[in-house]
């Protein structure tokens, strides 16, 4: 079995696979395992932390759980002076709702695939060779045999055109500039107590801008947590930090800003200057490293899936705007469907064309139904309506006391 993408969903597919004495191979694009910062925390929901349950042995799971932040939390809506909206709460359980940092997840979920992680193999098609099997070959000009071939490689998926020719995503017009900044200064935390446990959208006065923040705090530190359960591995981080992201307009993004990290930054610093101060400093303090644009795409339903025994999941199919968190959970839950609907078919002999087919009709309903929400969340938050905006941004946070003083 061949995979194509070391991300979230590809790796935890390996997992399961493995579990399930099934050989599996991933093939990644980048040159090493923490080539880019992708340093941003993502929102685990049950769909998430199931599927890691289910895919990861259990010391794993439980250093997944034990790095990531403490259950629970808030969702708040505020004006562009952080005066609340309204505010959405997470239950405290133990397997409740929580914060993981991506890079974290990502590090233990190739734990225990040594040697089966190829890297400097971005694939580029996969060639249909009837009883034979399949042939995914990369753009270095290799290529290996595989009896499944998934692609699992992300929003720019090389391999959707010929899987999933009629499914292109759609772009929209929104965008965000990410970044993260350190949550200590000087030993205090540079986010009141206020919000210490809560992500914020505080959408801006104008429609069509908000700036989103959460802080992640490590429950156990990584590199104390790896060194305990998984000694000799790598922890790509350890220290707490505020998550945020400037959401603007495409339009307002120059191209030549669009790969340059120091432009990107100069961007969100003119384009945050409305909002609270708070917001303003931690734009100041931004890594610049971790720095990244995000043009906001939806993924198309898909009509026809072409080649018998290759497959998409993830962002390849279904990537969806940043609302709502879904995008990482919806991955995650793919990767536990196929693996589930590939290890039955292996115990009970039927042909794997069938159990891909099982898992494309069971996928498609519940990702697309997760693509809708994201895009009309965005629709409503970020979008031109004036009622929306006005009730938001004008009414709401006049009913509610001030959370955060300016100063
Ligand atoms: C800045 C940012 C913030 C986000 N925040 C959140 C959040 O808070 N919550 C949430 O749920 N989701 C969030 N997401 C979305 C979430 O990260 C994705 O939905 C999730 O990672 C998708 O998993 P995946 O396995 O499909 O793809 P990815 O995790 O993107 O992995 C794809 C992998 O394929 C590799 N690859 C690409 N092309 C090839 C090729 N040709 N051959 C081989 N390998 C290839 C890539 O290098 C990468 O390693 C965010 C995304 C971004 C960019």
């Amino acid at each position: 079995m061949a995979i194509a993408g070391a991300g979230l969903s590809g790796l935890c597919l390996a997992q399961y696979l493995m579990r399930s004495g099934i050989d599996v191979h991933v093939y990644e694009r980048d040159q090493s395992p923490f080539v880019r910062q992708q340093g941003y925390r993502i929102i685990l929901d049950r769909y998430g932390l199931e599927a890691l349950r289910e895919s990861l042995p259990r010391p794993l799971y439980r250093l997944a759980l034990a790095t990531g932040d403490e259950p629970g939390g808030h969702l708040r809506f505020t004006d562009s002076r952080l005066r609340d909206a309204f505010t959405i709460n997470f239950k405290v359980e133990l397997n409740a709702t929580r914060q993981v940092d991506r890079a974290t997840l990502r590090s233990i979920l190739m734990t225990g695939l040594e040697g089966r992680v190829h890297y400097g193999k971005a694939a580029v098609a996969v060639d249909d060779l009837g009883p034979a099997g399949l042939r995914l070959r990369f753009s270095d000009g290799g290529a290996v045999a595989a009896h499944v071939v998934v692609g699992a490689d992300g929003v720019g998926s090389a391999l959707r055109a010929q899987i999933m020719p009629d499914a292109d995503p759609a772009n929209t017009p929104m965008a965000g500039i990410y970044s993260r900044s350190p949550l200590l200064r000087g030993g205090a935390s540079v986010i009141p107590d206020a919000l210490r446990t809560s992500g914020v959208l505080s959408i801006a006065d104008r429609p069509g801008r908000a700036f989103f923040f959460t802080s992640m705090r490590f429950g156990e530190n990584p590199r104390e947590a790896f060194a305990r359960v998984t000694p000799g591995t790598f922890a790509p981080t350890g220290d707490d930090y505020v998550m945020w992201a400037l959401l603007l307009r495409q339009e307002e993004v120059p191209v030549v800003a669009r790969g340059d990290l120091l432009a990107l930054r100069d961007l969100a610093v003119r384009n945050s200057a409305d909002f609270h101060p708070l917001v303003r400093r931690l734009v100041g303090t931004a890594e610049l490293d971790t720095t990244v644009l995000n043009l906001f795409a939806t993924g198309r339903r898909p009509r026809q899936w072409t080649v018998p025994r290759a497959t998409l999941m993830g962002d390849a199919v279904h990537v969806m705007p940043p609302f709502g968190a879904h995008g990482a959970n919806t991955a995650l839950r793919d990767a536990v469907l196929l693996g589930r609907r590939l290890a039955e078919a292996r115990a009970s002999g039927t042909p794997v064309e069938e159990a891909i087919v099982r898992y494309q009709d069971e996928m498609v309903p519940y990702a697309f139904r997760a693509v809708d929400t994201a895009a009309g969340l965005m629709r409503r938050l970020t979008g031109t309506a004036a009622a929306p905006h006005w009730v938001l941004t004008r009414l709401l946070p006049r009913l509610h006391p001030v959370t955060v003083p300016e100063g």
